[in-house]
């Protein structure tokens, strides 16, 4: 009986209508730590308190489940963390054991590049059945925070489908076998076609999944073992524009300054970014600095979630970011806001820069853009106006056949405004994956050795010719898209670990026939994908959480992965399959301890030389170059790392693909909350999948009401490269004419839509625009 009386009914029913959270009203005490940590942490002000009274209860909106469209909860499940009666709790099918029996391991998130620290809950029998955030203080978000990816994204770890011993192909069908016989048929194939045709006739990805030491020994293999600079990875389909771009102006590639300067910024610039769904707490964070008078200039051509909270919305037309940027100087310099001491003690070649955006007028930009001419001069003098300005990008600057040229142009808005090497400054790329930093800084890239060594210093080549004992080769190599154009003609044999070609990189067509016509393929990954379907060798690696060594984040942060778990059946880490591998092929690659390989990554890497095993607590950010350095938090501060800062001018150039009467719609595709990537590992997590099960494709609902469509109806969506079908949304999130699709769809791959226009410096294709057609279809 209740001390109320007789009523011991619930006095308000149960939401749990959501794949993720239910709330049990009984349970109960209104101590509000839920709406707090809503409010002040998380920023998404989803729930609050709701009635009066004895009737009082937390609620989202109207009373709603959390998952409801009018609710604007995103599945953090920090309330869920803090609640201390468990009237917030997971799903009954989430949930699993209690926190006193579970083994806690605290690692590193295995998606985006935010780089969340958080704490694996593990069973008896080494499942993982609960992610809590995890509060450390040298870490991106000692708050914490999480995402609905890191919290409910683990189940792929155990996966049934995870792969369990190698595979190999006999009478054209994949069959398992021992290591003993998969490693000496990879080490004979790799050897027989360096014999046929010598060793740039063999290609590697490496991956930025993997960890830093893993991608090391990758780029090793294939530089010592191998006599090769064919090794690349994904960065090339993100982020390589910036590398080349930020290189060229400022002398080094990365992000400039730390995640946790944001609410230090006066004004936010934020381009061709949609934090809130793809660097979710990154985006919290922001939300939060608005919340506390920070401004913010959104450009985008999509409505997305950030808009709404801008002071300046431009909607520029994709494919037009130079000419926008260069409008934004025009208009800069035009009102005398530019920082005339910064740009001569600073920086070389502004003259250049000025006469070129000169011709750039606001009148001209609106005309290119789509962006009235007032728009342009209220964000120009917003960022200009600025003590402390922010530049935060990336997809939606770097997927262009004039990427570099897109960095380039934000590099000069930076140094136009002397906003560059002080806090809440900056130009930020966001990286995407956990470790795709990571990998380039270890040389898993065709023209530098780990470090952004060149491959073409002679100087540098003895260093490391004499550290491993070969002559490496002096040829810059092919980058993933040339590659895969050179598959069965210069490329003979391909190893591909942790990549999954066939959904992620564009014309999806080609990328199958490329693959169809290698003499030899070898996919190393946890998961029979898309792409291991075509090999001749499957060899099962381990995942995030079955292994040691570190991660780099998009802060440029080095940060400890602690082993959780044994890997399911035979699979291996990368390291040791690298290393047995190597020594099949009569050659040492040194061991497969992270701690030991950190070791030689320190001594020939001088970016980071002081990052050593004993001092990975400190969260270090390189350049940390020996034993005594704290870390760099912020580059470029008293100099560039390449002296002065070096302004580029940069033309407009439209994009390679238009519009026409055949293919009337541009279609962008990218990334989006729920899911990551090729959707191997979130679409393995019951809860999530649930909640974004299929497909889709945004329509305006102008187009939408011309074409016939609606919500849920079948399209067929085609381009000059392929076609495939998928599920309308209809709404106002692009821009009539504009269309966008997330690409982590097998059954609906958008990269079977896009093209191979490459940019001519950073070899990126043009993910962002391709002209296609839509067609409603029946049933
Ligand atoms: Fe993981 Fe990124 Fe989400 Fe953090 S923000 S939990 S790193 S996906």
């Amino acid at each position: 009986e209740s001390s109320f009386g007789q009523n011991t009914e619930p006095r308000r029913e149960q939401l749990d209508e959501n794949a993720f959270i239910e709330y049990i009203r009984d349970k109960c005490i209104l101590c509000g730590l839920c709406i707090r940590i809503d409010h002040e942490i998380q920023n998404s002000y989803a729930i609050d308190f709701a009635e009066r009274g004895f009737e009082t209860t937390v609620a989202a909106p109207f009373g709603l489940d959390f998952g409801s469209e009018q609710s604007d909860c995103v599945f953090c499940g920090q309330c869920v963390d803090i609640c201390p009666t468990g009237a917030l709790r997971y799903r009954p099918a989430i949930r699993g054991g209690r926190d006193y029996m579970l083994r806690p391991v605290t690692t590193i998130c295995p998606y985006c590049g935010v780089g969340c620290q958080l704490t694996l809950k593990i069973t008896d029998n080494n499942q993982i059945i609960r992610v809590s955030g995890a509060h450390v203080p040298a870490s991106p978000n000692p708050a914490g925070q999480m995402c609905v990816k890191g919290r409910f994204g683990h189940e792929f770890v155990s996966d049934q489908d995870r792969l369990t011993s190698p595979l190999i192909r006999k009478d054209g069908v994949l069959q398992k076998a021992s290591w003993e016989e998969a490693l000496d048929l990879v080490a004979h194939k790799l050897t027989e076609t360096i014999e046929n045709y010598g060793p740039d006739a063999v290609a590697g990805l490496s991956s930025a999944k993997c960890t830093n030491e893993e991608n090391f020994l990758m780029q090793k293999f294939m530089r010592a073992v191998i006599g090769t600079n064919n090794i690349d990875h994904c960065a090339r389909l993100c982020h390589a524009s910036t590398v080349a771009g930020l290189g060229s102006a400022f002398g080094s590639g990365a992000m400039t300054n730390s995640i946790d300067e944001i609410e230090e910024s006066d004004v936010l610039f934020v381009i061709g970014s949609n934090p809130t769904e793809n660097h979710p707490v990154i985006g919290s964070m922001m939300k939060r600095a608005i919340h506390q008078g920070t401004k913010l200039i959104v450009a985008d051509p999509r409505n997305i979630e950030l808009a709404y909270f801008a002071d300046v919305h431009l909607q520029q037309r994709p494919g037009t970011d130079v000419a926008l940027i260069n409008g934004l100087l025009h208009t800069i310099i035009r009102e005398h806001l530019h920082d005339e001491a910064f740009i001569k003690e600073r920086t070389d070649n502004f003259e250049a820069v000025k006469e070129i955006v000169s011709e750039y007028t606001p009148e001209k930009v609106a005309e290119i853009t789509g962006i009235s001419p007032e728009q342009i001069e209220e964000a120009a003098r917003l960022y200009g106006s600025a003590s402390r300005a922010a530049i935060y990008f990336a997809m939606g600057i770097t997927q262009h056949h004039t990427g570099t040229d897109n960095v380039l142009a934000l590099a000069n808005l930076a140094m136009l405004t002397g906003n560059i090497g002080r806090r809440g400054t900056g130009v930020n790329p966001l990286r995407g994956q956990n470790n795709v930093q990571g990998a380039c800084d270890m040389g898993a890239l065709p023209n530098v050795f780990p470090g952004y060594q060149s491959v073409t210093d002679e100087a540098l080549r003895e260093k490391f010719s004499k550290a491993w004992g070969r002559q490496v080769p002096a040829e810059p190599g092919l980058t993933v898209v040339e590659i895969l154009k050179a598959a069965g003609k210069e490329i003979r044999t391909l190893y591909v670990i942790g990549e999954n070609l066939v959904l992620s990189d564009p014309d999806q067509n080609a990328v199958v026939k490329s693959l169809d016509s290698l003499d030899f393929l070898i996919v190393q990954d946890l998961f029979l994908t898309e792409t291991a379907e075509f090999a001749d060798v499957v060899l099962p690696a381990a995942s995030f959480a079955e292994k040691g060594g570190t991660f780099t984040n998009t802060e440029r942060r080095i940060q400890r992965l602690h082993p959780a778990l044994p890997s399911p059946g035979e699979a291996r880490t990368d390291s040791e399959i690298l290393v047995e591998l190597s020594e099949r092929m009569g050659f040492n690659l040194g061991s497969a301890n992270p701690e030991i390989i950190l070791q030689e990554v320190a001594a020939l890497t001088p970016i980071y030389g002081g990052i050593t095993p004993e001092r990975l607590h400190l969260g270090l950010q390189w350049p940390c170059t020996d034993a005594d350095h704290l870390g760099t938090p912020r580059l470029h501060t008293e100099t560039f790392t390449r002296g002065k800062g070096r302004f580029h001018p940069t033309v407009y150039l439209p994009p390679a693909e238009q519009r026409d009467d055949e293919f009337p719609f541009i279609l962008m595709t990218g990334r989006m909350l729920y899911h990551y990537h090729t959707g191997t590992m979130t679409r393995r997590s019951s809860s999530i999948n649930e909640h974004e099960p299929k497909s889709y494709i945004e329509i305006n609902e102008d187009d939408a009401r011309f074409l016939g469509i609606t919500t849920d109806d079948r399209v067929k969506v085609r381009s000059r490269r392929g076609e495939i079908t998928t599920w309308a949304r209809v709404g106002e999130t692009v821009s009539p004419g504009q269309v966008f699709m997330p690409f982590h769809y097998s059954e609906s791959p958008a990269n079977r839509l896009t093209g191979t226009t490459l940019d001519p410096v950073a070899k990126i294709p043009e993910l962002k625009v391709s002209a296609v057609a839509i067609e409603p279809l029946q049933g």
